[in-house]
């Protein structure tokens, strides 16, 4: 760890106009499981894709009773060490923004305001309709399905589909989300790549764009990814052990 500390202090010390770019690995600390973990909330079903939730009214109420499964994770989670390391380099003006693939809410949560923050994956701890965009939060949702037996409630306004806002599998990525990206990652200086295996397509192809853009490409997780080749450094450990020690440097 000492070797790791050291040499992200030396990255973190240089950045200027740099990018955090994460995923489920930095919030593993906080009780949420990534796609890894054996087991994980997130591997013991079939993930209802888009279409299906559209079309079907059991699937609806299915993706809905699944989500406040994970309550109990989700809804009680803190921001970890990692979330913090963030959230101080980008008030120090080191980073200019983060762009994150997870849907826990926990970068906002440690205070990085939402023009600073890029949601690739969108965000599961509130709901909008799908039909004219109207945002409800989860406690209501949730009086409204156990008052209706398990039906999955329609939108007040409109009577569309009310789904969490976490992009699901056959769902359009998030134009704007997208764009922010993008222009984020062919300007930055150093682009931080942390805890994420870097298979998930289209947001893998973010650091790529970056390093092609001329950006110095550092990768943080503690097992091997798909880029670790196009890295200029890979530090192999525990986010929240290699960046408390980095910043304690
Ligand atoms: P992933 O599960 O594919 O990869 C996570 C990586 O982090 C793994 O390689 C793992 O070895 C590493 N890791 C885990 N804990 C770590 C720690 N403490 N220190 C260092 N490394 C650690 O995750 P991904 O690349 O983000 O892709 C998963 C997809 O699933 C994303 O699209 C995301 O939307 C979704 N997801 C989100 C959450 C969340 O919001 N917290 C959790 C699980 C999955
Ligand atoms: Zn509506």
């Amino acid at each position: 760890i000492k070797t790791s500390a050291a040499a992200l202090a030396a990255v973190l010390s240089g950045m200027r106009a740099s990018v955090a770019f994460t995923g489920a690995g930095i919030s593993t600390e906080c009780g949420i499981p990534d796609f890894r973990s054996p087991g994980g909330l997130w591997t013991r079903n079939r993930p209802i894709d888009y279409q299906s939730f559209r079309a079907s009214p059991e699937m609806r109420a299915e993706a809905w009773r699944r989500r406040f499964a994970l309550e109990p994770a989700l809804g009680g989670a803190r921001p970890g060490r990692g979330h913090r390391a963030l959230a101080g380099l980008l008030a120090q003006g080191r980073l200019q923004g983060i762009i994150t693939q997870n849907i826990d809410g926990l970068h906002q949560a440690s205070g990085v305001p939402d023009e600073r923050l890029v949601e690739l994956h969108g965000n599961s701890t509130y709901a909008t309709c799908l039909d004219c965009g109207a945002r409800y939060e989860l406690g209501w949702v949730r009086a409204q399905f156990e008052e209706g037996q398990e039906r999955a409630p329609d939108c007040p306004a409109c009577a569309g589909p009310v789904k969490s806002a976490a992009i699901s599998f056959g769902q359009p990525m998030p134009a704007e989300a997208m764009a922010r990206a993008g222009a984020l990652s062919g300007g930055c200086d150093v682009f931080l790549a942390i805890g994420s295996s870097l298979v998930v397509w289209p947001a893998a192809g973010f650091p790529v764009q970056a390093k092609r853009a001329g950006a110095t490409l550092v990768i943080v997780n503690r097992e091997s990814t798909e880029f670790d080749d196009l890295a200029d450094l890979v530090i192999n450990a525990d986010i929240g052990d290699v960046f408390e020690a980095a910043l304690a440097r």
